[in-house]
């Protein structure tokens, strides 16, 4: 839709360039999301694509994304063979509700900032111990933990200003093995919930994502059993801990929480 409150778009070739902030500023990513609804509080959209930041870089260290980086290219990346993990690249792509035109204009970094509950690239860079940096205006940068980015349904950590410029994967979490589990009330749908096990050396890490409001990560340190892991599901997310919305209720995504977490456990207890 047109934005017509908007009064200037600024192309930036460095982040630096833009020195102050205020109020009516917006990062401007794939804009898919920004064009989606009226942005009345928003007079000057700065568009990160001028940046011109290499989008995917890959080494024996592990995978290194711009938050500029698209879906699309995400998608296409031929990963190591040692990254026994890389296939959780597409199935989380294909969690999105989108159109190959969604696809092509939205960003990593637009839908980690967007912090909604079914954001699978909170999902994935969650499951896969990322790392993000944060550039703030007036600061040195900083790193988060991409488990502690998002505090709650479209709410995260970012201060005013603050721009995310790259998320970090390391190349031990790429080579665990995984379980993906993933459901939504319709074909292509948002999301309902989307859990990811990831495990080496009987460490059990699950991190469970789209049916509570921010992602929660249990890591075991061994291989649970079922009672073991639905007790632990229990003392971390309460009766009244999912997610409520068209999507899908509480209840329904507490039960498949319950549901995936064990087919997740079971299929991982299977061994190499
Ligand atoms: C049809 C459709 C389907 C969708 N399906 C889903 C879905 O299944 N799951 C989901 O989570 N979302 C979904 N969305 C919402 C949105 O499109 C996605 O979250 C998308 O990934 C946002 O990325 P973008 O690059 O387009 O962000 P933009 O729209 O450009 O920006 C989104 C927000 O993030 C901020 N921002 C962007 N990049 C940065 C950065 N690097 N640093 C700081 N702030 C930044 C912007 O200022 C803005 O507030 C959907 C939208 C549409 C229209």
């Amino acid at each position: 839709m047109n934005l017509n409150t908007i009064t200037e778009v600024k192309r930036p070739t460095s982040a630096d360039h833009i020195a102050q902030w205020r109020d009516g500023y917006a990062w401007l990513a794939g804009g898919t999301w920004l064009f989606s609804e009226p942005q009345v509080a928003t007079d000057t959209l700065i568009d990160l694509d001028a940046l011109g930041w290499p989008a995917i870089r890959h080494s024996s260290e592990g995978l290194e994304l711009a938050a500029t980086c698209r879906i699309a290219e995400l998608y296409h990346l031929t990963p190591p063979p040692q990254w026994r993990a890389a296939p959780l690249i597409r199935d989380c792509c294909n969690a999105f509700l989108a159109s190959f035109k969604i696809w092509n204009a939205a960003t990593v970094g637009g839908n980690i900032c967007m912090s909604l509950p079914a954001g699978p690239m909170i999902s994935l860079t969650t499951a896969l111990e990322a790392t993000y940096t944060l550039w703030p205006r007036d600061g040195a940068p900083r790193q988060v933990a991409a488990v502690d980015f998002v505090t709650g349904n479209h709410a995260n950590i970012v201060q005013r200003g603050e721009l995310l410029r790259s998320m970090h994967i390391p190349a031990s979490a790429l080579a665990r093995r995984y379980a993906f589990r993933h459901a939504s009330l319709t074909h292509l749908g948002r999301s309902a919930a989307l859990l990811i096990g990831t495990q080496a050396n009987d460490d059990l890490l699950l991190t469970i994502t789209a049916a509570t409001p921010r992602p929660i990560q249990l890591r075991f340190g061994h291989m649970p059993s079922a009672a073991e892991l639905r007790h632990v599901i229990d003392a971390r997310i309460p009766a009244d801990g999912c997610f409520n919305d068209v999507h899908g209720s509480a209840d329904y995504k507490h039960h498949l929480t319950y549901y995936f977490a064990e087919q997740i456990r079971a299929e991982l207890a299977q061994g190499t």
